[in-house]
C-alpha cells in the first residue's frame, strides 16, 4: 500500500490502537485518521501529526464520516477490559456490535480496500477451557459455539459478519483472535486492566508502601498466555497483508499460571510477597493457551517475545506512571504521549 493512502484506526485512544498508530507513523504513513469516543485529553497516546477525532462509533453516521476516503480500516474500538470488567458488563460488551456493524456497512459504502477486525480468544468454546493445564486452542475450537458470555459472543458474531461481508459484498476482511495483550501504554488501573498490568501495579504498590502482601484473583493456578504489544502490532500487519481469510490466532504460546506470572514480577521488582487468594473474584476460564500451528504455517512467524522480557518493559513503564501519579502528575500518560 502507498504510504499516502488514508488509514483509519478506531479505538485509537486505547492501548492497541495507540501503539498501532505510533507504529504506522514510524513506517512513514502520512495520512492517519485516529478515532475514539473518549475525549482527546484522555487518549493514552495522541499524536499531533495525525487527524484525531473524538466520535461515538456506535452511531452509524459517525462510522460513515470516518470511513469516507479510507483505503484501510483497522477496527479496534470495543467496550472491553479484563475479567472484572467483561463479567460485570455483558450488555455493554455486546453493544460493540453496533460499532462493528456500522463500520462494516460504511466500509462497503465507501469502497474501503482492506478491513481489519480484532477478535479475541474469548470466542473459544468454554468447555474446552476447563482444564488448568492450559489447553492450546486451535482456530476450529470456536465451534460448536459456547463463547465467553457477552463479550465473546459479540466477537464471534462480528467475526462471522466480517466473513459474510467478504463473501457477499466482496469486502477484503482479515480477522485476528488476540490472546491477552500487554505492554506499555495499556490500561493499568481503574478496573479495566488485565492480569499482567494489574499484577505489576499491585507489586509496585506493595514495594513502595512496604506492605508486602498481594491479592490474587482466583486460586492462582489458572493458566494463560500473554502476548507483548510489539508482537501484536507485527502480527496485525502480517495478517492484514496475508491471504488468510479465516480468523486466526494471534497470541503467545508460552502458557503460565497466574502464580508464575506473580513470581516473574516479584523477581523483576526484587521482592517476595505474601499471597492472598480471592476466590470470589472473577477469574475467567481455568486454562487457555494459543495454538500457533496455523500462524506458523501461513505466515512463517509467531509472537516470540518472552514473558520475562515483555514484563520487564511493562513493569518499568507502569512503575514510572505510578510514581508520577503518586506525585500528583495525573494524566502523565497523555502528556508524555502528546509531547513525543
Ligand atoms: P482499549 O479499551 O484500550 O481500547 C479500545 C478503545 O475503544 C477505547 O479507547 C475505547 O474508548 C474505544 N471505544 C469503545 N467504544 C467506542 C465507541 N462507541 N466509539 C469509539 N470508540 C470506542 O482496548 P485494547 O486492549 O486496545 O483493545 C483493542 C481491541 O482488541 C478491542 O477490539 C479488543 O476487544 C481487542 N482485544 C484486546 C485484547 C487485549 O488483551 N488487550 C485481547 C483480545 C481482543
Amino acid at each position: 500500500m502507498d504510504n499516502a493512502n488514508l488509514v483509519v484506526v478506531t479505538g485509537a485512544g486505547g492501548f492497541i490502537g495507540g501503539n498501532l498508530i505510533s507504529n504506522l507513523r514510524t513506517q512513514g504513513y502520512k495520512r492517519i485518521r485516529a478515532v475514539d469516543f473518549k475525549p482527546l485529553e484522555e487518549w493514552y497516546q495522541r499524536f499531533d501529526d495525525v487527524e484525531n477525532l473524538s466520535l461515538d462509533l456506535n452511531l452509524r453516521e459517525n462510522c460513515a464520516a470516518v470511513s469516507k476516503d479510507a483505503y484501510e480500516v483497522y477496527n479496534l474500538a470495543a467496550n472491553m477490559g479484563g475479567m472484572g470488567f467483561i463479567e460485570r458488563n455483558k450488555a455493554l460488551c455486546m453493544l460493540s456490535v453496533l460499532i462493528n456493524t456500522h463500520m462494516l456497512q460504511a466500509a462497503v459504502k465507501y469502497g474501503v480496500k482492506r478491513f481489519f477486525y480484532s477478535s479475541s480468544a474469548c470466542v473459544y468454546n468454554a468447555t474446552k477451557q476447563k482444564a488448568f493445564e492450559a489447553p492450546s486452542l486451535k482456530e476450529a475450537d470456536a465451534y460448536p459455539a459456547l463463547a465467553e458470555d457477552g463479550y465473546g459472543w459479540e466477537k464471534l458474531f462480528s467475526e462471522r459478519m466480517c466473513r459474510h461481508f467478504r463473501e457477499d459484498f466482496g469486502l477484503y476482511t482479515r480477522v485476528a483472535r488476540f490472546h491477552n495483550v500487554y505492554g506499555p501504554w495499556g490500561t493499568w488501573y481503574g478496573g479495566r486492566e488485565k492480569a499482567p498490568a494489574a499484577i505489576c501495579r499491585k507489586v509496585i504498590e506493595a514495594k513502595l508502601s512496604g506492605k508486602h502482601e498481594i491479592d490474587i484473583w482466583g486460586p492462582g493456578n489458572q493458566t494463560r498466555s500473554f502476548m507483548f504489544i510489539d508482537d501484536c502490532i507485527k502480527g496485525i500487519h502480517l495478517i492484514m497483508n496475508s491471504e488468510v481469510l479465516e480468523p486466526i490466532n494471534l497470541g503467545s504460546n508460552e502458557a503460565v499460571t497466574i502464580n508464575h506470572l506473580v513470581d516473574i514480577v516479584e523477581e523483576i521488582a526484587g521482592i517476595k510477597l505474601v499471597r492472598r487468594y480471592d476466590l470470589s473474584a472473577p477469574k475467567g476460564v481455568n486454562g487457555r493457551n494459543s495454538d500457533n500451528t496455523l500462524i506458523k504455517k501461513y505466515l512463517n512467524w509467531e509472537p516470540a517475545t518472552t514473558l520475562r522480557v515483555g514484563l520487564e518493559k511493562t513493569y518499568r513503564w507502569i512503575y514510572d506512571q505510578y510514581v508520577a501519579r503518586e506525585r500528583g502528575a495525573a494524566g502523565v500518560i497523555r502528556e508524555s504521549a502528546a509531547a513525543r
